[in-house]
């Protein structure tokens, strides 16, 4: 039997903001380090999920990804990135989950960005909407593209989405998953330990991830146990 959910941070930058707009192939070996620690971190915070979500660059996260994975670390990575994105009257930051390759910044449209996060088998989630609610408002049909809403982020704050999913978290016929980050920047934040990261952490149905080919039926219920009880792995 799969557990229902796990303890999920999906908005993080293990490398803070350091490509940000001119992102790379090959990451550093101290960009290895500063992953490494990171996960540590995360692992420390009690997070099972994370999407590791660097600004541009998708190359930290698949490290991060693999690293876990390979090393038996109990917690899963999901790599992805954040792309700024075209609205109607400004900027959007958009978190694309479980990537391949970049997407290029500040020239797609919303649409456009989500249509290529699915073409290569990803999900989009609207980061911190907190930040342009007119947005949304102009437009709500932009919800039809999206999979997930952040209505908790640990710079921006909380948006009460309410007025737009019914109780069920549902836009018109389509799930909206009310994701939680804690959208930190490793180099930035790791110092400053007042922040209550644990408040940005939220229990992700594993279904949600199963669906989304996050991670496949078959893994999940091994790599569920490692993460549930990280003394019985191999
Ligand atoms: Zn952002
Ligand atoms: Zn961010």
């Amino acid at each position: 039997m799969l557990p229902k959910t796990l303890t999920a941070d999906l908005h993080t930058h293990p490398l803070g903001d350091r490509y940000c707009r001119r992102p790379v192939k090959m990451i550093s070996r101290e960009d290895r380090k500063d992953i490494r620690a990171y996960i540590h971190h995360l692992i420390s915070r009690g997070v099972q999920v994370a999407a590791c979500t660097d600004h541009d660059m998708v190359a930290g996260g698949l490290f991060a990804r693999d690293l876990a994975a390979g090393e038996g670390l109990p917690i899963i990575i999901v790599p992805g990135t954040e792309v700024s994105v075209l609205g109607r009257t400004q900027r959007l930051h958009l978190i694309a989950l479980n990537i391949q390759r970049d997407l290029p910044a500040s020239r797609l449209t919303l649409r456009e960005a989500a249509r290529e996060i699915h073409a290569q088998g990803g999900a989009a989630v609207l980061a911190h909407p907190v930040r342009y609610p007119h947005e949304i408002k102009m437009d709500p049909g932009m919800l039809e593209c999206l999979d997930g809403l952040e209505t908790c982020n640990g710079s921006e704050g909380v948006f009460d989405a309410g007025h737009l999913l019914d109780a069920e978290s549902r836009y018109g016929r389509r799930f909206i998953l009310q994701t939680a980050g804690s959208d930190e920047h490793w180099e930035r934040d790791r110092a400053a330990r007042s922040r209550n990261c644990h408040a940005c952490s939220f229990e992700i149905p594993v279904s949600w991830l199963v669906e989304k080919k996050i991670i496949s039926r078959e893994s999940a219920e091994a790599i569920l146990k490692a993460v549930r009880n990280p003394d019985l792995r191999d």
